[in-house]
């Protein structure tokens, strides 16, 4: 006995859990049900295998991965009457029964449904009736049920089986056609009209014989449909099913998919590098697209906030204050001075040239690293609105100019070498700043938010470097809580109705808590925190592919090389979309619920960010994730290439000067 429990329990962690199978309740109830004792003599050794097997009357006893799957969609609960179609062997009915009020069990075959009562009798699970008879009908003496379980897949929904849900009760049943695979649907009454329908998934079942089910004839006998075949479709052919071809990006239909996010308040767009043209081009189609039809005003960018505030100014046509730095200058250059990126900086300059300046779309910076870039903007703005308040800030400032040019020394220095930390300077400069927005804002608010903006960002930045220092999770958590505050700011102070599209890399977008960031080195992220902020709102678009060539460095600080992409590894999830053979496709796993269970069990996923190591790609580029947690939707780009860099020769005739590349 203990050896079958054994074999139950190791069942239950590997085809189950790991699989996606979350609920806790189903999982016991697995882990309760002897399924050897369902099966027919003889068969008892495979009671654990990852399967169908076959019973008698040609008929199938179902694979515990499907059984537990339906249980979880039919979401039991203790005081439920639950009605089954389709006994078999009486296992899917003993489960039920673990979870729910009664089960009423209904089967074709009379000596099927004689033994199966036996059994469940002598397992003492009295709490569970079998009858014999046409179960399309249902059991309208019993009715109505909280949850109809079907299994054996129809030509269609039996009505009969409709009405006798009660109200808010859940039907899960596969439909499709007689030879092929089904779908698994999930049929919900609102009302007593009204019904959800939702599809879970492909299956392939044994037919459902009967009134409302399939006609019996010789050849389509339910014995031609017998062992094996009740089970679910592979991942890489759910993913096939799934996956919506992506039409080319500048197709009016490419943006078109997306028109679904425009109830968003925030949609975060990823990249699964720094370094790939067509990730650039796939962000740039789908923001071009919400700009337009959806009203959504803000572009917010992982880029230091200085040098996007240069674009902005240049896509706004707006003022060009005194002191300026020439942008994105510092490495990474091409992660923002490629084709791509200024492709999509003419655009909108083209989009905001037909628009009042208030509706004019803008492009911000989320991130922490131009520190003297943001010291150089706040002082250039105190000189124009509040000189006596400019030389205070000179002096404060001054505590940082040893490590203006190198801040990653700062950390050490103030830590090992006694130097004196800027802290309390910098914070009561943001303060102040912060405290004058009445007397500062007033005649120019963008100029205040910039300024403000910067000022936060020079006080988390002296903070960021300073614990940089130690390394572990608390520097990456202030920045990612820095670029995630910065979003919230510019988002208030376009008011209750903006809307941001913020393009950032994968490991920042998709939510961290179902990564090794959160799991493991208990790290945050945007992703996360926009969930947690604002929910449904949030929509969440991973980026990925299998291979082609990415621009990226060899080292921290080293020149752009145009480096080949191996192959993704097959024991990841690119691996799985790989093989799936698809090029171009999109995946919203809410939409596919049955294969966004076969995906929740964590798996490698590759992150490629500046630097690309292929010598190392699995210590420095893999990590586990739960990649449909991790991401609302996907979008898969099989074969990628790296972006161009901008190299003078990309200065085009007419171009403004304040052109923001400064060509
Ligand atoms: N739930 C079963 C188990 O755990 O062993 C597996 C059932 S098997 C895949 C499908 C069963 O549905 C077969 O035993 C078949 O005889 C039965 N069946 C098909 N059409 C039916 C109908 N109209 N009414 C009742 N049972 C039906």
């Amino acid at each position: 006995m203990t050896q079958y429990a054994d074999l139950r329990d190791r069942m239950v962690d590997v085809q189950l859990a790991r699989r996606g199978i979350r609920d806790i309740r189903v999982l016991d109830a697995m882990r309760q049900v002897p399924r050897e004792r369902f099966l027919e003599a003889g068969f008892e050794e495979f009671a654990y295998e990852d399967g169908a097997l076959p019973i008698a009357n040609g008929q199938t006893i179902s694979q515990p991965y499907i059984v537990a799957a339906m249980t979880e969609a039919a979401e039991l609960k203790r005081t439920d009457k639950v009605l089954e179609v389709g006994t078999g062997s009486g296992y899917a009915a003993a489960v039920a029964s673990r979870l729910a009020g009664t089960v009423q069990t209904i089967e074709r075959h009379g000596p099927l449904a004689r033994t199966a009562q036996e059994r469940l009798a002598a397992l003492g699970y009295a709490n569970c009736t079998v009858h014999t008879g046409d179960g399309t009908r249902g059991l309208p003496d019993e009715a109505p049920f909280d949850a109809i379980l079907v299994t054996a897949g129809g030509p269609s929904v039996p009505d009969a089986l409709k009405r006798q849900l009660a109200v808010g009760g859940r039907l899960v049943i596969p439909v499709g056609n007689f030879e092929d695979e089904q779908s698994l649907f999930r049929i919900t009454r609102r009302t007593e009209t009204d019904y959800d329908e939702e599809t879970l998934g492909a299956v392939r079942f044994v037919p459902l014989i009967g009134e409302q089910g399939w006609a019996e004839d010789g050849t389509r006998a339910a014995s031609n449909h017998a062992a094996g075949h009740a089970r679910a479709q592979s991942v890489t052919d759910m993913i096939r099913v799934a996956i919506e071809p992506l039409p080319a990006f500048d197709d009016p239909a490419f943006g078109a998919l997306f028109d679904r996010f425009g109830q968003s308040r925030v949609v975060l767009l990823g990249e699964a590098s720094h370094g790939t043209s067509e990730f650039c081009q796939a962000r740039a189609a789908i923001t071009r697209r919400l700009i337009e039809k959806h009203g959504f005003a803000i572009v917010a960018v992982e880029a230091d906030w200085p040098d996007a505030a240069a674009i902005d100014r240049y896509v706004r046509g707006r003022e060009h204050p005194g002191s300026h730095e020439t942008p994105f200058e510092r490495f990474p250059i091409w992660m923002w001075r490629n084709t791509d990126v200024a492709a999509f900086v003419d655009w909108m300059r083209g989009h905001n040239e037909q628009k009042t300046p208030s509706d004019r779309a803008g492009f911000f910076g989320l991130d922490i690293y131009n520190m003297r870039g943001s010291i150089a903007a706040v002082l250039a703005y105190l000189d124009s609105v509040d000189p006596e308040a400019a030389a205070v800030a000179r002096e404060r400032y001054g505590c940082l100019t040893p490590w203006q040019r190198e801040p990653s020394t700062y950390g050490r220095a103030v830590l090992t070498e006694g130097y004196r930390k800027c802290e309390a300077e910098v914070v009561r400069q943001c303060q102040q700043i912060l405290q004058k927005q009445l007397a500062y804002g007033a005649e120019n608010p963008e100029g205040f938010l910039d300024a403000a903006q910067n000022a936060r960002l020079i006080a988390s930045a002296e903070r960021y470097y300073r614990i940089l220092y130690y390394g572990g999770a608390e520097s990456w958590n202030l920045r990612d809580t820095h670029m995630f505050e910065t979003l919230c700011h510019v988002l208030d102070a376009h008011g209750p109705q903006s809307k941001a599209v913020v393009w950032a890399h994968n490991s920042h977008i998709g939510d961290a808590r179902f990564t090794e960031m959160g799991t493991v080195r208990n790290e945050l992220n945007i992703g996360q925190l926009c969930r947690e902020k604002f929910g449904e709102a949030a929509t969440l678009v991973g980026f990925g592919t299998h291979t082609g060539t990415v621009a990226a460095a060899s080292n921290w600080d080293g020149e752009m090389e145009v480096l080949c992409v191996r192959p993704s590894r097959a024991d990841s999830y690119e691996g799985l979309f790989h093989d799936a053979g698809v090029e171009r496709g999109l995946v919203e796993f809410r939409r596919h619920e049955a294969l966004r269970r076969r995906l929740l069990e964590p798996r490698l996923e590759r992150f490629i960010g500046v630097i690309y190591r292929p010598d190392t790609e699995l210590q420095s580029h893999y990590a586990e994730t739960s990649l449909p947690h991790q991401f609302d939707e996907l979008i898969w780009l099989d074969e990628t290439h790296a972006v161009t860099r901008l190299e003078p020769e990309h200065r085009r005739t007419g171009v403004p000067d304040t052109y923001p590349f400064g060509f």
